[in-house]
């Protein structure tokens, strides 16, 4: 759906967040745009440090509703811009499949992969060479402790992958609309609301780790297999046609 995207707002720190919407509403309305029905949220903001003593709150502010009528470049001039919400590819294919996707890894590559096919009725298996979060969890203490690395279970392998224990900088140079869209599910599975707004979300190892959690429960739930302690060697072909896996489990 198509919005738009007030840039620019310029506010000290401190002042309320309303006063932003205020000012959206205002520099609309300065180019003759109705505003009543339009709705006007924080789409996201920054600090501008540039004066040290004078610091301040950089807003853009989303506005949805009935689009006005006014050219893209009127909107340009007044540091407004046109935008649309990420439309993720249906999926695709009307057969039923006879044998479910195997994703191998569960770091977040693996994790949304899986969580997507889950949610569209194509159960997968996890293959992960590590263990839980719980037993990471145990192992980078005891790694902490002892200086004994466990191969298969530490900070970089197992569920989450290097993510789990990453500091949760939720930021990238990658502008790709689906972006929002991996903030906004972070959020249903626990993460803070804030960080669809801050310029440079961070939400540290404690609640990424819980994330990572509540994804491959959800995973789990919608029918899905988690095989820790499993990993992928190779890959069984029958022609040109894919059909087992090989683990140091045995073959799936
Ligand atoms: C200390 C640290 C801090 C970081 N901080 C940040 C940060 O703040 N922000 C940020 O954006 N990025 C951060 N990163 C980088 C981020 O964690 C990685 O970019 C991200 O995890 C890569 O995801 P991935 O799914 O591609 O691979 P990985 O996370 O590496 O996941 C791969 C998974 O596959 C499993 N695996 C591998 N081989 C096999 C096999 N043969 N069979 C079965 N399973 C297998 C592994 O155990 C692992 O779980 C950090 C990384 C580290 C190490």
């Amino acid at each position: 759906m198509g919005f738009l995207i007030v840039n620019r707002i310029s506010l000290p720190v401190g002042a309320p967040e309303g006063e932003a919407l205020s000012l959206a509403r205002r520099r609309l309305s300065s180019l003759g745009v109705p505003t009543r029905g339009l709705s006007f949220s924080v789409y996201r903001r920054s600090v501008d440090a540039r004066r040290k003593k004078d610091i301040r709150f950089l807003y853009s502010v989303a506005v949805t509703g009935e689009m006005p009528t006014v050219s893209d470049a009127r909107l340009a001039a007044a540091d407004i811009a046109r935008a649309t919400d990420p439309v993720l590819p249906e999926p695709v294919g009307t057969e039923p499949l006879f044998h479910p996707p195997v994703i191998v890894g569960s770091g977040p590559a693996g994790l949304f992969a899986a969580l997507l096919l889950a949610e569209h009725g194509y159960a997968p298996v996890v293959l992960e060479r590590g263990g839980s979060v719980a037993e990471r969890r145990r192992a980078v203490a005891a790694f902490s402790g002892t200086h004994l690395l466990d191969p298969e279970t530490n900070i970089q392998f197992g569920a989450g992958g290097a993510g789990t224990f990453s500091d949760g900088k939720l930021i990238t140079r990658v502008n790709d609309p689906l972006c929002r869209y991996v903030l906004s599910r972070f959020t249903e599975f626990g993460a803070p609301e804030e960080i669809l707004t801050l310029a440079k979300p961070h939400i540290g190892t404690d609640i990424l780790s819980l994330v990572v959690e509540r994804i491959l429960d959800r995973i789990v739930a919608l029918g899905g297999e988690v095989h820790y302690h499993t990993k992928f060697l190779s890959c069984r072909t029958a022609g040109e046609r894919l059909v087992g896996v090989l683990t140091d489990r045995g073959e799936i």
